[in-house]
Parts: C-alpha cells; sequence; structure tokens
C-alpha cells in the first residue's frame, strides 16, 4: 500500500478539510486514480473468499434460469445454507444482531407471519388488521416508555431504527421550517450517537454537528451547550450509546432543549425495550424517556429487545402535530388520492403482525425476565473482562460489554475471537471492541466460554504480537489515514463486492 503508506506518514499533520479538497484533485490524476482503484481491487480480491463462500458447493444465477426450478430443491438448498450459518448465532458466539433466538419463540413469529403474509399496511381498506396492529405496537410501545405522564404521545411503525431516525430528522426539519422559518437546519447530537444521524444530516441536507462525549463517554452538557444556534432544530441523546451501551445525560440535555424550544430526540433504539424492564428490577436507569418533558421523540426497536422479526421499529412524538410532519401525501397524482406515513409505500403487514405477537406472548412479565436473564448475564462477564488486567472496561454500561487495552492491538483480540467463532464488534476513535448481550448469551456455558476463549486471545496476541490478522490492518489503516475519502470509496468496493454474483 505505497499511496496508503505515503499518505498516512506524511500527510497526518493536514487540517481534514484541506485534506478532503486536496484528496479530491488528486484523485483527479488519471495515474494517481489507477494507483487506488489496483489498491481496492487487491484489498477486495483477498477478501472475496470470506465474502462470497457460496459460490463452490450451490449454483449461482446472474440471469434467471429459463424453467423455474423445483420447490423441493430450492428448500433443500435452503435447509444446506441455513445449517452452514445458523449455530453460530443460535449458540449464542454472535454480539447483538439475534437478541432471542430460541427455537418454540422463532416458530411461533414464523406461524403468525405465516398467516399475514399477503397483507399490505398501505392498504388499509383492504386490511384493516394491519393498522390495528401497528397502531397497537406504537400504543403499547409509548406506554412502555412514560407515555403515562400525559402529552398525547404518539406515533408509527418503521422498518427498523434506521428508518425511525431519518424519520424524525426529517421530521424535524419540516417542523422548524414550517413553524420557526429555518432554512439552514442543524442536528446536534454527541460523536456516539448512531452513524444513521449521519445518513440523515447527508439526505436530507440538514447540518449535523457532533459534540464529544467525557472520560465516561457520556455527552458533555457543556460541549453541547456550546453548539446549540438559532438554526438548531433538534438535540440528541442516546439510551444507551451503540458503541459503549452508556445513558446520556438525557434529563440535562432535554431541559437544554426545552428552554430553547428545540425538538429533542432520545435514540432508545437499542435500551427502548430493556432499560423500562432494567428499572423495574431495580437497576439504576436514568431518566431518558417521554417523562421528562423536554423529550419530543423517542426510536425504540421492537426487532432488537422487543424479540420481533427483523423489520420493525418504533418512532413515537410528543404531539399529533408534530407527527403529521412526518407523512407524506400527493393530491394531484392521476394515480389517486395518495398517502403514507413513512419512507416506503407498500408495507409489510406481516412484519407488524408478527411484531404485535412478539409483544403480547412476552407480555411484561415475558420482557421482565429476559431481561433479568441478560443484565445478570453482562453482569458476569463484565466482572471476568474487568479481572482481565490487559483489557479495560469503557463506561459504565449494564449489558454492552466494550473494552479496550493499552497492551494489545484490541483488533488482533477481535481477530483471534473469530477464529474461535466470536464475532465481536470492532469500534475505532478509541480502538475497543463489545460484546451486546443478548438471550442467547444466558443460554449455559456461554458466559463461561467467551471468557475462556477471552483469556486466551489475550495471552496469545501478548505472545505474537507480530501476527497479522484480518481486521487489524483495515482498522488500523481507518485510525491513521488523513484521507477519509479513501477509506470511504474502500467501503463502498465492500459493497460492490456484496453484489457481486
Ligand atoms: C441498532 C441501533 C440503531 C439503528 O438501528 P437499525 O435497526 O440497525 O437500523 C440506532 N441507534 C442505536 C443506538 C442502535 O443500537
Amino acid at each position: 500500500m505505497d499511496l496508503v503508506e505515503f499518505a498516512r506518514t506524511k500527510l497526518g499533520w493536514v487540517d481534514p478539510r484541506l485534506m478532503a479538497v486536496a484528496e479530491k484533485y488528486l484523485k483527479a490524476i488519471p495515474s494517481v486514480r489507477a494507483t487506488i482503484e489496483k489498491e481496492y481491487d487487491g484489498i477486495m480480491g483477498e477478501l472475496e473468499g470470506a465474502v462470497k463462500p457460496y459460490t463452490r458447493d450451490f449454483p449461482a444465477f446472474s440471469r434467471l434460469p429459463e424453467r423455474g426450478r423445483d420447490r423441493e430443491e430450492i428448500l433443500d438448498e435452503m435447509e444446506a445454507i441455513k445449517a452452514r450459518e445458523e449455530s453460530r448465532w443460535k449458540d449464542g458466539f454472535v454480539s447483538g444482531a439475534v437478541y432471542h433466538g430460541d427455537d418454540t419463540h422463532i416458530d411461533f413469529l414464523n406461524r403468525v407471519y405465516a398467516l399475514n403474509s399477503q397483507t399490505n399496511s398501505l392498504h388499509a381498506d383492504i386490511w384493516p388488521s394491519a393498522a390495528k396492529f401497528e397502531s397497537e405496537v406504537v400504543a403499547m410501545t409509548a406506554h412502555m416508555l412514560g407515555a403515562g405522564a400525559g402529552g398525547d404521545i404518539c406515533g408509527t411503525l418503521s422498518s427498523g431504527g434506521t428508518e425511525s431516525i431519518l424519520l424524525a430528522m426529517k421530521t424535524y426539519r419540516d417542523w422548524a421550517r414550517d413553524r420557526k422559518g429555518i432554512t439552514r437546519p442543524e442536528i446536534v447530537a454527541p460523536v456516539t450517537a448512531h452513524a444513521a444521524f449521519d445518513k440523515a444530516a447527508q439526505y436530507f441536507s440538514v447540518k449535523i454537528i457532533r459534540t464529544p462525549v467525557g472520560a465516561d463517554y457520556r455527552a458533555d452538557v457543556n460541549a453541547v451547550k456550546r453548539a446549540i444556534s438559532r438554526n438548531t432544530i433538534v438535540m440528541v441523546g442516546s439510551a444507551p450509546t451503540f458503541p459503549h451501551g452508556v445513558v446520556d445525560p438525557v434529563e440535562e440535555l432535554s431541559e437544554l432543549a426545552r428552554k430553547r424550544g428545540i425538538g429533542f430526540h432520545t435514540d432508545a433504539c437499542l435500551g427502548g425495550f430493556l432499560l423500562p424492564w432494567a428499572e423495574r428490577l431495580g437497576y439504576k436507569v436514568p431518566a431518558f424517556d417521554f417523562r421528562l418533558p423536554g423529550v419530543t421523540s423517542i426510536s425504540a426497536d421492537t426487532h432488537k429487545y422487543g424479540y420481533a422479526a427483523k423489520g420493525t421499529s418504533a418512532i413515537l412524538y410528543r404531539g399529533a402535530e408534530l407527527r403529521r410532519y412526518q407523512y407524506f401525501t400527493a393530491v394531484d397524482w392521476p394515480g389517486g388520492l395518495y398517502f403514507s406515513p413513512t419512507f416506503a409505500g407498500s408495507r409489510p403487514g406481516a412484519l407488524a403482525a408478527v411484531c404485535w405477537a412478539a409483544m403480547v406472548a412476552m407480555g411484561e412479565q415475558g420482557y421482565l425476565q429476559a431481561a433479568k436473564k441478560i443484565l445478570e448475564t453482562a453482569a458476569v462477564i463484565r466482572k471476568g473482562v474487568e479481572a482481565i488486567p490487559e483489557l479495560r472496561v469503557l463506561g459504565d454500561s449494564l449489558w454492552i460489554i466494550a473494552f479496550a487495552s493499552e497492551a494489545v492491538d484490541i483488533y488482533k483480540i477481535v481477530d483471534y475471537m473469530s477464529q474461535r467463532r466470536w464475532n465481536l464488534n470492532a469500534l475505532h476513535k478509541p480502538p475497543a471492541a463489545h460484546l451486546c448481550v443478548t438471550l442467547r448469551h444466558t443460554q449455559t456455558g456461554v458466559a463461561e466460554r467467551f471468557m475462556d476463549d477471552l483469556r486466551s486471545a489475550v495471552g496469545h496476541v501478548k505472545a505474537h504480537p507480530e501476527e497479522r490478522g484480518g481486521m487489524a490492518p483495515v482498522y488500523g489503516m481507518a485510525a491513521t489515514l488523513p484521507l477519509r475519502g479513501v477509506v470511504g470509496d474502500m467501503l463502498k468496493r465492500y459493497i460492490d463486492l456484496l453484489y457481486k454474483v
């Protein structure tokens, strides 16, 4: 990586904004362009085997088969593929990803899906059941998140946490333009708030101001205060943050927002279905929900600790008036009077039904018991990690165990763990990794196995610091390369690779 190496060693001191401009001109030079392209091709070539493991054993289609294939043959093929992938997540080797995963729960959700597979929430006249399921999921989620304190809490169902966040940011943009005349809108969000806020800023042409966090990885209130301007449409706090699992000082932040008439969004995608039960169980949970009068919207993912199938999330608002800024209507289209509450047109009614069924089948007692198991297991793991002298646990989290190290390369730990089938989340800024504990990890022996493997990983990496891994060099480069565009382009090449047949 000559060019990359050069950029890293010689250009590290250059101001990032200047660098971005320089990078654009550099890449316009054909020879530089060609060199970079060759670098990308080399790296992607190395990754291809891991990304495309089925090309040898299963037929691949780059065009339609002329005649339809036998259904049983298709099912057999999928069974074979499932068998290869299932045990890793089912046996609890994966951080986050599958939050429930017991066979009886999955079978039940699959039956509910089958019953509703043809429904479309866009056509409420044909399937009023879809509207019933969606509205009740929203109401139950709102009740769980402090709607009882008053304030007319309402919302919609979306396809996931990212969509909930995008919808909320679009809503505040349109609300602020209409009600306050803000035409150069700004979001203020701590650096730890989810990447979906950057995505929203990019999609909707809103400026995002990222503020630093303190030594405890929670938002720095003073930094947020300084970032607020006349153009601020919304401030953001997480409950908890994805990287370190800590709850931002939402009470203080939302009061700042309320006093200035700015919106405040709590991103409870990860904690919306766990923190209320943790609180009920007696854990110390900072205030984050609608009981705080300054909180004007909350995203909470039913498809995480709500234990629904992937593809649903709730986005909640304080007041029906705010919610209306999310809606879309078209009144002059020859296709008829058209309206939709979210980004999608047609929506899978079956996923709403599955979500509703998961929630009413779990009930308060079910969620409480699940939370208890997860929090107790996480406490055991946290203690175990704290006992490893080479590792340092980051932040005061209830169930996301983030750790860093001054003694070993943390990405090599992640690499070693993946050789032992573990899939941890790599973090950066600062370099770290985390395990997000789910019901999968509460199975007998999983926490012990994790600790055994983590201790071996630390021992091995310490004894062999020179070994090259898969993840380690990539993150090493991302951390030190001043050419941010090159890092971003590399990720885009990776997506290209995913779509290669
Ligand atoms: C998962 C998550 C999101 C995004 O949710 P998706 O369902 O992956 O789109 C947003 N914020 C936090 C804190 C999350 O953990």
